[in-house]
């Protein structure tokens, strides 16, 4: 299935994703500085991530333990030998004069992660080229305020450690690469490699993109990849990309400029304006003058390291979804939307389902008053006031006919508001079970008001009674509506 833009359109859209995310260490991939977000310029540097003579690096095997993680669960092949090498490069933020990354033998590559998207319109498999681990350049910050032009150097970053991850030109339509990065992103938090926050720099996306066009005699035109920088969030991303596959499409109309005639662009995405720019020609790969690291020893994996590793590592986000739907009798679509709001609503929804010991009844009240009221609220379901305990508690008196689902509502919101207990609010709310005893006078009321009705019902009309609840429960609130009509529907066959 394609999405809707490249059905639409007269081209294929081949776009192949380079994201960069920061792992979650306490300090830097080759020195001893802490990696704390925000601290003050400058504070957390060192000899060795300065690049001052006489220094020497040593690797973090945290970073690497958890590098290895993320491409475990991309299902990618671990290199029992991989190696580090400098990429030559001159920048301001870049003290040493190199980054060390791994050029011809990544620790890992060959991988896959498929798209997924609950509403099922969009599935692909897209490959994974390769994961490698390298290290951060500094931050370089061009102070417009002053008026001067000058640009400030925090080196904080410097040294950080960040997993490469890159995709195969697999992706088919901006929407799907969208979709991809927020899989990809769900894994990574999953499996505490990552936090993931954009905002904060952990995670950056590159995209490289270029159309497929089909031209008389059955021949696809393929124009200029094009690499598109500088965009801040996955919505951009989106955009970024159905933004560049119609200006190629109108440059082509113009130029019929194809693949291998010109040489690769770079643009970067400039968010308020929705545009792309073209920016200064990317290097090859030949220019950064790749060379072993002579300062690091090679890495050797064992397979016991990496069985432990593998066994250490969780479930992912697509086990656990299969896991909860088997185990809970759940739709495929209710499973997608708990697991995608993260493992701490995974184990709040599986404490509730426990206690109610209806899969289907508690996944309904988490999407529609768990999920809902939090959205609202903001903040972590660790810290979600009403606890499984406490729902439990009210669909099971819904369930034991003590009130109906749009009272329990009332009865969840009023515990959220109030903080206080289920039984303190069913007690304050005036609400207690209707015993039979009123149950059939109140019944015996509605028939003798209502002659119509049992006319109806005993003509074999059964649904009639229906038209009875409103008016119960307007003579009492706490009536259970399945209640009043089982009931009324009794009094009638006796009559
Ligand atoms: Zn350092
Ligand atoms: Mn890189």
């Amino acid at each position: 299935m394609t999405a809707t833009l490249t059905a639409a359109v007269p081209f294929t859209t081949v776009i192949g994703l380079e994201v960069h995310v920061q792992l979650q260490t306490r300090t830097k991939l080759f020195c001893g500085c802490a990696t704390t977000f925000g601290a003050a310029p400058n504070t957390q540097v060192c000899p060795t991530c300065l690049g001052l003579p006489g220094s020497l690096p040593v690797m973090n095997r945290t970073a690497f333990e958890l590098a290895v993680r993320a491409a475990l669960a991309l299902g990618c092949k671990i290199a029992p030998f991989t190696k580090w090498d400098r990429k030559n490069y001159f920048y301001p933020d870049l003290p040493k004069g190199y980054q060390i990354s791994q050029f011809d033998l990544p620790f890992s590559s060959q991988g896959a992660l498929e798209v997924v998207d609950p509403k099922g319109a969009l599935t692909r498999n897209v490959r994974i080229t390769r994961v490698h681990l390298e290290e951060d350049a500094g931050k370089s910050m061009h102070d417009e305020t002053a008026g001067t032009g000058d640009t400030r150097i925090d080196l904080n970053r410097a040294g950080t450690p960040l997993c490469e991850i890159v995709s195969e030109p697999d992706l088919r339509s901006p929407q799907e690469a969208r979709a991809w990065l927020n899989e990809l992103k769900l894994l990574l938090v999953y499996l505490g490699v990552s936090d993931c926050n954009m905002q904060e720099g952990s995670l950056r996306v590159d995209a490289n993109v270029n159309l497929h066009i089909p031209c008389d005699g059955g021949r696809i035109a393929k124009t200029p990849i094009v690499e598109i920088k500088n965009m801040n969030s996955f919505r951009s991303v989106e955009r970024a990309l159905v933004y560049e596959s119609a200006r190629q499409y109108e440059e082509w109309q113009a130029t019929k400029a194809e693949m291998g005639k010109t040489p690769k662009q770079t643009r970067g995405w400039d968010d308020p304006a929705g545009v792309t720019r073209a920016q200064r020609h990317k290097e090859e790969s030949s220019d950064y003058r790749y060379f072993p690291e002579p300062d690091l020893v090679p890495v050797t994996v064992s397979e016991e390291w990496l069985a432990a590793t593998r066994e250490a590592m969780g479930d992912p986000p697509s086990v656990l979804r299969e896991a909860l739907a088997a185990t809970w009798k759940i739709p495929p679509y209710d499973a997608d939307v708990l697991v995608n709001q993260g493992r701490e609503l995974v184990s709040y929804f599986e404490d509730l389902a426990g206690r109610v010991g209806e899969g289907k009844v508690a996944s309904n009240w988490m999407q529609q008053d768990v999920l809902r009221t939090l959205n609202e609220r903001g903040g972590s379901i660790d810290d979600f006031p009403v606890r499984p305990a406490a729902v439990a508690d009210i669909i099971g008196r819904v369930a034991k006919g003590d009130f109906d689902t749009s009272r329990a509502r009332e009865i969840f919101a009023e515990v959220l508001a109030s903080g206080r207990t289920v039984d303190d609010v069913v007690a304050s709310m005036g609400i207690a079970a209707v015993d039979d005893d009123e149950l059939i006078s109140l019944c015996r009321e509605l028939l003798a008001a209502n002659p119509r009705v049992v006319a109806d019902v005993q003509g074999g009309k059964e649904q009639a009674a229906a038209g009875l609840i409103g008016q119960a429960k307007k003579k009492n609130p706490n009536v259970n509506p399945g209640k009043v009509r089982a009931m009324c529907l009794e009094l009638i066959r006796q009559m």
